[in-house]
């Protein structure tokens, strides 16, 4: 856009925001309401293929870790997380973790979703990490329903051939469970046309978070954080896709007139690890008075591409079940330090980044044990400073917002530097 337009705070909700609220208070009601009707309940793990579920009419989906990040957005993490403690979960494990069973065996209480309808059946994977298997198999074990886990291999590199096979396999097998359970057919061109919902839906999504890389940034990475949400719960929707399209065509609109989150922009800064859902509101404030925007987010910038990638991953073929597959490694998670450099490099590079904070998440050791190499990678290739702090993302018990700050405003005074001294 030129730089003589004028520019004007941002800081109202935005008619997308008030969309979001909307569909997925919508979603939550059409779930509980599916359930009182008898509809056949799957709680998955994030990345479970949502769209095979379609396949099947009698089938409603629940995301434990999606409403675990609802609660803790509310402020209510800590609540829910005692619960658990007091029932002996350590305080190590995985904050969502804590918050989904303190929530689930207290009966929904302290949800304003009222926690969610009892499973049929749970589906995880251990493409994220093998804690989640564990988390699933406390309610396997203790209210007997069944659990299957697809087996994701990790990625070093791009996905092989021979993984890709045995994960169709493993489909094949969750059909034929959930089929004897429904006692439904699948209808596998349900199951292309939600896979044609989620590719419409992540192109749109792409287009919103390419509103980083204008100057000033069209987006906070905090956008990203909340507008994600429908990714995890509404994928194979065409709700999805509609609200996508009029998220990114909004913040088009936005930019086209000038209107940005951060006018004085100053600081275009990068995020590394899931949002720190109880600080989204104090962060984005606090970095405001800065003149710092994170702009965007390895969290948020992974959803459509696959392993390594920053680009769109676009499938061409009419197999839904292949396409199913090869986006099994989507995530950050199941990839090598390797591929995660090359997807941040490209982003640093392409939304023009000064400095990267990387949040080591006391919850998520999988997102975070690599850090340290490859903040050491990042600074070495990329040539712009960087941070590490210290958060969980859903357990404000573990997080000190003046240390964090402390190292924060150290980057900030470090790009002032590099800038001074170019
Ligand atoms: S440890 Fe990380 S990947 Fe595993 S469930 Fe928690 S947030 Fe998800």
């Amino acid at each position: 856009m030129s730089a003589d337009k004028k520019t004007k705070t941002g800081h109202k909700k935005t008619k997308a925001g008030e969309r979001l609220t909307k569909i997925m208070t919508d979603y939550y009601v059409d779930l509980h309401k599916g359930a009182n009707k008898g509809k056949f309940v799957v709680w998955g793990a994030i990345i479970i293929p949502a769209e095979l579920l379609k396949g099947f009419d009698s089938v409603v989906f629940a995301v434990p870790e999606s409403h675990a990040a609802t609660r803790a957005a509310k402020a209510l993490g800590p609540m829910q997380c005692e619960k658990a403690e007091q029932m002996s979960y350590s305080m190590d494990l995985c904050s969502y973790a804590r918050i989904d069973i303190g929530t689930a065996f207290d009966g929904g209480k302290g949800s304003p979703t009222f926690g969610l309808p009892k499973p049929d059946l749970l589906i995880s994977n251990n493409n994220n990490c093998s804690l989640l298997v564990k988390w699933f198999d406390v309610y396997h074990r203790e209210w007997g329903t069944p659990h299957f886990i697809l087996d994701v291999p990790f990625c070093y590199e791009s996905q092989k051939k021979k993984d890709l096979n045995y994960i169709i396999d493993q489909y094949h097998d969750l059909i034929r469970i959930l089929e004897e359970m429904t006692g439904e057919k699948l209808d596998m061109e349900k199951v292309q046309e939600a896979l044609n919902y989620t590719n419409e839906a992540l192109k749109h999504w792409k287009r919103f978070i390419s509103f980083a890389a204008n100057r000033p940034s069209g987006i906070t990475a905090f956008d990203s954080f909340v507008q994600m949400a429908p990714i995890l719960t509404m994928r194979g929707t065409p709700e999805l896709a509609e609200h996508f399209k009029f998220l990114a065509d909004e913040t088009e609109e936005r930019v086209e007139a000038g209107i940005f989150p951060i006018p004085n922009e100053r600081y275009r800064l990068l995020w590394d690890n899931i949002a720190p859902w109880h600080q989204l509101r104090k962060m984005s404030s606090r970095l405001a008075k800065l003149g710092a925007n994170i702009v965007s987010a390895s969290y948020t910038y992974c959803f459509g591409s696959l392993e390594g990638n920053f680009d769109p991953y676009h499938y061409e073929g009419s197999d839904p079940l292949w396409a199913l597959a090869r986006m099994q490694n989507t995530t950050i998670c199941p990839t090598g330090l390797g591929l995660r450099c090359k997807a941040m490099s490209e982003a640093i590079e392409r939304i023009g980044i000064d400095g990267v904070v990387f949040a080591s998440n006391r919850s998520c050791k999988v997102y975070s044990l690599m850090q340290m190499d490859q903040q050491k990678y990042i600074s070495e290739k990329c040539g712009i400073p960087t941070v590490m702090i210290d958060v969980d993302h859903a357990d404000v018990r573990k997080y000190s917002e003046e240390n964090a700050f402390l190292r924060i405003e150290a980057l900030l005074e470090s790009i002032g530097a590099r800038r001074a001294g170019a």
